[in-house]
């Protein structure tokens, strides 16, 4: 669980956020707006879509209550071929992983192996 900065180019000019996020950028569970000092925590994680987003590690790490969630099911970390670690996680028969690989073609090589 990191703070990401948004840097995505909204041509509308929406001012970004940052947001507290899983390793795997799949779920938000607390949101700052720009230039304000509040810190917005949901209640249940929102799922979000990076399709078309852009974020980058944010350079300050904000103190919130949250502790990093308990995973659901099985969780195995497993090293890329460029070194990278990545978490493939298995709850009830879904799969799902943290490389991009996954993210973007919703399978990878990772899930493969453990399967
Ligand atoms: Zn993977």
């Amino acid at each position: 669980m990191k703070w990401f900065a948004e840097t995505t180019d909204y041509k509308d000019s929406t001012p970004n956020g940052v947001y507290l996020l899983d390793d795997g950028k799949s779920k938000m569970y607390a949101f700052k707006a720009k230039g304000t000092g509040a810190i917005k925590v949901f209640k249940n994680p929102i799922r979000i879509d990076l399709r078309g987003r852009k974020f980058a590690v944010n350079p300050v790490q904000f103190k919130t209550e949250l502790t990093e969630p308990e995973p659901e099911g099985r969780v195995f970390t497993v090293t890329g071929s460029k070194g990278d670690q990545y978490t493939v996680n298995e709850v009830r028969g879904s799969w799902s992983c943290t490389c991009s690989g996954f993210r973007f073609r919703g399978e990878c090589k990772h899930i493969k192996e453990l399967s």
